[in-house]
């Protein structure tokens, strides 16, 4: 394996693939190293692929990537114990190309995923775990691994080794992350067939939905739960920072036990087998936590580099499209021959002016702020189910009055100054 090659990717994510591939589809000599059996084999997301920033690598990929559904109608829910105040949007122009995102199984996913990196000329190595970089003069040159011929070459080393990046960590990049920069999440893949999940989400053919639950669905810690729908499964999960679940003595089977016992819940699950249970990290530090990006002969993408946007459950393709911007940036490296961090930096310009953080930098003290404020999941959920059931209760008290008594009951409880502090924290949080 001591062979020597352009790029080196740690990990066949979609970040580790999407670059794989934008390598090898430019002539660069790729090797790709996987610990688990197969690409996805470890993998585990709620499931929302999204089309955008896959469509930049394979266009109109849905015509042979194994998808499960198209997503027509994205739903939230702030639910309470035995309640639950619902908003989403539902499209059928989502159902149709260019589509806008879809439900998808990793395990599926990665490996097809992989398969066209390969066919691009990348060279795929599963079963292999990297232990750590090799580095000369302060440049990383390649990689160790378990294998007994275990080491390997290249002029730029791509560490997309996911959450808590052990190699990058190594190099120094980052420090351990804090129980608040992470997200602890459980998910469970529930068959059903496909008749009951369309009666049941209102669906119609292969259309999908998907449900993203606050409130009660974590005990009113931070943190959410969703319920997505395959083609005959539902995926449902539940997770909350690793710093909320050790405050609130939370066990992630229990909660996502009590989540899938929920009333709200329940009635989705009703008669579906399990299938699968899986447990992940999600790193959620978002923009304070990105650690250093590129250094000489190495770069860092995916979750790897904390690039998830939590508040809208978007991580693939922050994944994907990182993945392809360090493609981009070692492509140039090599017309000039130059593998420094001067010039691998080209990779953080390009991040840095990227939708990627720009949005992780609006949402930045969002988590801090909710975390530190748990009255809005804790308080202020229930509290708008109870003014939606008074609001829709037909009692024969005039609707002004209702809005009146809705409004004091809100104010007596919290105080006037407080509400409006509160709303305008958290609106500063997320503007
Ligand atoms: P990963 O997908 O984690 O891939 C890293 C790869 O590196 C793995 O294949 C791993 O086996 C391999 N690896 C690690 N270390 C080594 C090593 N030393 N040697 C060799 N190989 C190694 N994002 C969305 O866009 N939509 C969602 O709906 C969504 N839901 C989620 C739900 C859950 C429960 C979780 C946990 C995450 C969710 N995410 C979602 C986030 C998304 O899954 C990640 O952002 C995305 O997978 C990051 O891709 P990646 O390639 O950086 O890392």
């Amino acid at each position: 394996m001591s062979e020597k090659f352009d790029v080196i990717v740690v990990g066949a994510g979609p970040a580790g693939t999407s670059c794989a591939y934008n390598c090898a589809k430019n002539g660069l000599k790729v090797m790709l190293i996987e610990r688990g059996e197969y690409p996805g084999s470890k993998n585990v997301m709620g499931g929302v692929l999204y089309r955008k920033q896959m469509e930049d690598i394979i266009p109109e990929f849905w015509k042979e990537a194994p998808l499960e559904r198209p997503v027509v109608e994205q739903r939230f829910w702030m639910m309470d114990k035995e309640s639950v105040v619902q908003l989403g949007y539902k499209g059928l122009e989502w159902a149709a190309e260019p589509y806008n995102n879809f439900t998808v199984l990793r395990a599926h996913f990665d490996q097809w995923f992989a398969q066209k990196a390969v066919e691009q000329g990348a060279l795929l190595i599963n079963e292999t775990v990297v232990t750590e970089c090799i580095v000369e003069n302060g440049k990383v040159v390649g990689v160790r691994t378990d294998r007994p011929d275990g080491e390997a070459f290249a002029d730029v080393v791509v560490l997309a080794d996911g959450v808590n990046s052990l190699l990058s960590k190594q190099l120094g990049f980052h420090r351990e992350f804090r129980p608040d920069e992470v997200a602890l999440t459980v998910m469970e893949v529930i068959n059903l067939p496909k008749d009951k999940i369309n009666e049941r989400f209102n669906l119609e053919g292969n259309h999908g939905t998907t449900i993203e639950i606050f409130g009660d669905s974590t005990k009113g810690n931070l943190g959410t739960a969703f319920l997505y729908t395959n083609k005959e499964s539902l995926n449902i999960g539940v997770g909350t920072t690793l710093s909320s679940m050790i405050k609130a003595k939370l066990k992630p089977y229990e909660l996502l036990d009590y989540l899938k016992k929920h009333p709200m819940v329940r009635p989705y699950l009703e008669g579906g087998e399990s299938a699968e249970y899986l447990a992940h990290l999600i790193p959620e530090g978002g923009f304070h936590s990105v650690p250093r990006v590129a250094g000489n002969g190495v770069l860092v993408v995916g979750d790897a580099a904390q690039l998830v946007n939590a508040i809208h459950r978007e991580g693939s393709n922050m994944a994907m499209a990182s993945g392809q911007m360090a493609a981009e940036a070692i492509v140039e490296a090599k017309k000039d021959g130059d593998f420094s961090e001067r010039s691998l930096n080209r990779y953080k310009e390009a991040l840095f002016g990227s939708f990627i953080i720009k949005d992780l930098e609006k949402y930045k003290d969002a988590a801090h702020t909710f975390e530190t404020y748990p009255q809005y999941f804790k308080e202020y959920l229930p509290m708008m189910n109870k003014a939606m059931s008074k609001f829709f209760t037909v009692d024969g008290t005039p609707k002004r009055e209702k809005q009146k008594e809705i409004m004091r009951s809100v104010t007596a409880e919290k105080g006037t100054f407080k509400v409006m502090q509160d709303i305008y924290r958290a609106w500063k949080a997320v503007k």
